[in-house]
């Protein structure tokens, strides 16, 4: 059993705290939120994620975790602090590294003994010095500093700690990289034992490569628009090949959320301010941008013009499973359809509180169909389950005219057009609604 302590209790650090308690360690999640801090010292949860409510109680109960807002109580003792605060995107595209920063200056008034510092945050590259050095000017306890990026989803999060394909951990300070290994052993994943730069890149590389295949299918998604092949069997096709393998291929609205889009802008900037031309990086961010455009872009042909029209939106949140609306395509969709003059409406299954505070000018509904109703157009924007098999001849006589924009390819052209809709979807032939 170690004592660990996990700065920042998010989506990252309250499932690394969670787990690492799971795994029978005596863990402390610290956050500077006071609200999020109450919360969770309530038994109620200030993120949703789909079974970490059970892992926190059951490790609540057990004694193995607790939360605080004080570095005072969670430092001192503890042999491993995680670092898992948000590094948001400044806007030059650098990431922001002012939580990172308070987080390791505060963390060192508070050491009392040696203890291995781990990054869990994504960092720009050569942050675990930057770290060490901060922690290093505060005190004369010695430290070590290893960099562990995370690569766990929101929505699938606990499957992704405990199921980890790998677990990366960078350190010029070999034993300490060890001892970190130690805590991940009962997952039986792969470990890679880097230095800190390479294992900060690793984080950033397959973040850009995630991006760069779905940008790379919307791209060929557009080409299957003109020429009138189906991106969805173009990818399937593609997939079975395990040179290429299947995730990642859908073609959509793109990607956003808390980490691709910041992410793949801080690589971008890395590269040009260190001389390089990421000439791919810079498109795939450009054909992500367009995608959101496109779905607009698709509403206004089918509707002629978009002012006093009612849109509904279906989904909110960036990706089904998760409360996160940060940078989802949502709120740029409905900026441009506000812009053009229409009403947005928008229902989804999680992410309402959210949605109330990033989106105030818009409706929000309490399910699809109230949403639809009236409706001229409706934007499927996340394809959450429960909208896979949703009644479709409710949702076509709610709605004043039947016209449905699948921006996540989720239905079948074939079945919306028996419904009776007027179907447009991303890179797939359009059939004709039957009489
Ligand atoms: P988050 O915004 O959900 O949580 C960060 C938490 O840190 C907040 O609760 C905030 O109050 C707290 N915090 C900020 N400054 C603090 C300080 N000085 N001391 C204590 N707490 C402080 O962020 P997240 O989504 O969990 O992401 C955390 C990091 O992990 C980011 O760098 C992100 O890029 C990376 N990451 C995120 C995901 C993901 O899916 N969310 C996946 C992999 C990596």
């Amino acid at each position: 059993m170690a004592r660990v302590c996990v700065i920042g209790t998010g989506y990252v650090g309250l499932t690394t705290g969670a787990c690492f308690a799971d795994l029978g360690n005596d863990v402390v999640c610290l956050d500077v939120n006071q609200e999020k801090i109450a919360r969770l010292n309530r038994g109620e949860m200030p993120i949703y994620e789909p079974g970490l409510e059970e892992v926190v109680e059951r490790n609540v109960r057990a004694g193995r975790l607790t939360f605080t807002t004080e570095y005072a109580e969670a430092v001192p003792g503890a042999e491993f602090l995680f670092i898992a605060v948000n590094t948001p995107q400044s806007p030059n595209g650098h990431a922001d590294m002012t939580y990172v920063e308070q987080a390791a200056a505060t963390l060192a008034q508070h050491l009392v003994s040696p203890a291995i510092v781990v990054n869990k945050s994504t960092v720009p590259i050569g942050s675990a010095d930057f770290v060490a050095s901060i922690i290093r000017r505060a005190t004369s306890v010695p430290v070590s500093v290893v960099s562990n990026p995370e690569f766990l989803r929101e929505g699938t999060a606990l499957h992704d700690f405990m199921q980890a394909d790998r677990v990366v951990l960078g350190s010029s300070e070999r034993e300490a990289a060890e001892r970190v290994a130690e805590l991940y052993k009962p997952l039986g994943c792969p470990i890679v034992l880097t230095d800190e730069r390479t294992s900060e890149m690793i984080k950033y590389a397959s973040n850009a490569f995630l991006a760069t295949k779905i940008s790379f299918i919307n791209e060929i998604a557009q080409v299957c628009d003109r020429l009138g092949a189906d991106v969805r069997e173009v990818a399937r096709g593609m997939g079975l090949d395990p040179r290429i393998a299947p995730a990642f291929l859908n073609a959509g609205i793109g990607w956003g959320g808390s980490c691709f889009p910041k992410d793949v802008r801080a690589l971008e900037y890395m590269a040009s301010i260190h001389g390089c031309h990421p000439q791919l990086l810079r498109a795939v961010i450009e054909i992500n941008r367009d995608q959101r455009i496109h779905v607009v872009r698709l509403a206004r042909e089918t509707l002629g013009n978009l002012r006093g029209t009612e849109i509904a939106l279906l989904g909110l949140a960036f990706k089904p499973n998760t409360d996160d609306m940060r940078d989802a395509p949502s709120l740029e969709i409905v900026e441009l359809l506000q812009h053009e003059g229409a009403r947005v409406r928008g229902f989804d299954p999680a992410a309402a509180d959210n949605a109330r505070r990033l989106l105030p000018g818009i409706e929000l509904c309490r399910d699809a169909y109230e949403a639809a109703d009236g409706a001229d157009a409706l934007i499927l924007v996340t394809e959450w389950n429960e909208f896979k098999q949703i009644d479709l001849g409710r949702l076509r006589r709610a709605m004043r005219r039947p016209i449905v924009i699948d921006g996540r390819n989720l239905w079948d052209p074939e079945v919306m057009a028996e419904a009776g809709f007027e179907y447009r979807a991303i890179g797939r032939p359009t059939k004709v609604a039957v009489p």
